[in-house]
């Protein structure tokens, strides 16, 4: 028989093995003080380190701590939907490995669920620790998701929140490849509420988001959640053809009362290196578009386990199905 589960907890991690103990340590302490049956399922995103060695020793101690190790490094937002996939309990609680989600917010996060809510998203009300330049550009990008994007994505929320089994049930439904799951969350609509807390810095090691896949996961949020790109390329098209025009127009009449119009060479190679310019710039923006399509079409697995403990059913993968009209 099944026991049931009330609070099931999903941690990503990568090179984390610094930071691991003591999670491990404030985590049991934390299933511990919660009001039901808790599990811990910790996905291993191909680490390099002792981190899985940690998890499994812990793991043989304490049932409910589980492991699954992801085949290699798939990133995090693939990692924490390894973990949304094989978790069973009513709420589900989404947290980072370093203790930069402090678990004590917890209890606030159940609390509102407890009141009713199904996703509980928690904001960053104060970031310790983190340059100057990360919190600009977290604040710059924030607002300029908020404006493109059709869904409202609540600003300075990372991947910390409780979301309750329905929730889970909506986003395993949700097979896409480019995963930007705090935009998921936000699409997926019920009933949501936010909790603050002050984000302190990270309990040890380096962060895992250098600034290249910080980008790549903005840019996944912009073009998942956003057709204003592509858009764009219709309203810069009729600019550019407009000024064309007058300026087509305004040779006319000069070259019509004057008659001397070879001297307009310089004016002819601004605007063509112009035209060539735009040209390739929105080639690109559909070329982002068409990349994720071509992603998508390659139907593969999201990721493969490698090994796992704790886990009694087999690790449930988004399939893709198969739809047949007619
Ligand atoms: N992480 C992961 N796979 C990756 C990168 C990060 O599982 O490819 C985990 C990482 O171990 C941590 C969480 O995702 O538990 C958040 O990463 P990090 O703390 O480095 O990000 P930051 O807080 O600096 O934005
Ligand atoms: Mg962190």
């Amino acid at each position: 028989m099944k026991t049931q589960i009330t609070y099931s907890f999903v941690i990503p991690f990568m090179n984390e093995e610094e930071v691991l103990g003591t999670l491990l340590l404030r985590l049991s302490d934390l299933m511990g003080a919660l009001d039901g049956p808790c599990e811990a399922v910790f996905v291993d995103d191909g680490s390099r380190d002792a981190g899985a060695a940690i998890v499994a020793a812990a793991a043989r101690r304490d049932p409910r701590v589980k492991l699954i190790r992801l085949s290699r490094n798939f990133g995090h937002q693939i990692a924490v939907t390894a973990g949304l996939n094989t978790v069973r309990g009513a709420a589900v609680i989404i947290m980072d490995a370093d203790l930069q989600d402090p678990p004590e917010v917890v209890h606030d996060l159940v609390a509102q669920w407890r009141a009713g809510y199904e996703i509980v998203h928690a904001q960053r009300r104060l970031r310790e620790g983190e340059t100057r330049f990360k919190k600009w550009s977290a604040n710059l990008y924030y607002r300029l998701l908020a404006r493109l994007s059709s869904v409202e994505i609540p600003r300075n929320v990372g991947d910390f929140r409780l979301v309750d089994a329905k929730v889970v049930e909506a986003i395993r439904s949700m097979p896409e490849r480019d995963r930007y799951l705090r935009g998921m969350f936000a699409w997926v609509g019920f009933r949501q509420t936010i909790v603050q807390f002050d984000r302190p810095q990270r309990l040890a090691g380096k962060t895992k988001y250098p600034l290249k896949k910080m980008m790549r996961l903005a840019m996944d949020g912009v073009i998942g959640f956003s057709d204003v790109p592509l858009r764009l390329a219709l309203w810069l098209g009729a600019l550019v053809s407009l000024g064309a025009m007058t300026y087509g127009i305004y040779i006319f009449v000069i070259a019509l009362f004057t008659g001397g119009l070879v001297a307009g060479w310089a004016s002819t190679i601004v605007i063509l290196s112009f035209l060539a310019g735009m040209n390739l710039l929105i080639s690109g923006v559909i070329g982002l578009y068409v990349g994720r399509i071509h992603n998508e079409s390659k139907n593969r697995p999201l990721y493969f386990v490698s090994e796992s403990i704790g886990i009694t059913e087999p690790v449930r993968m988004p399939q893709p199905k198969l739809v047949v009209h007619g």
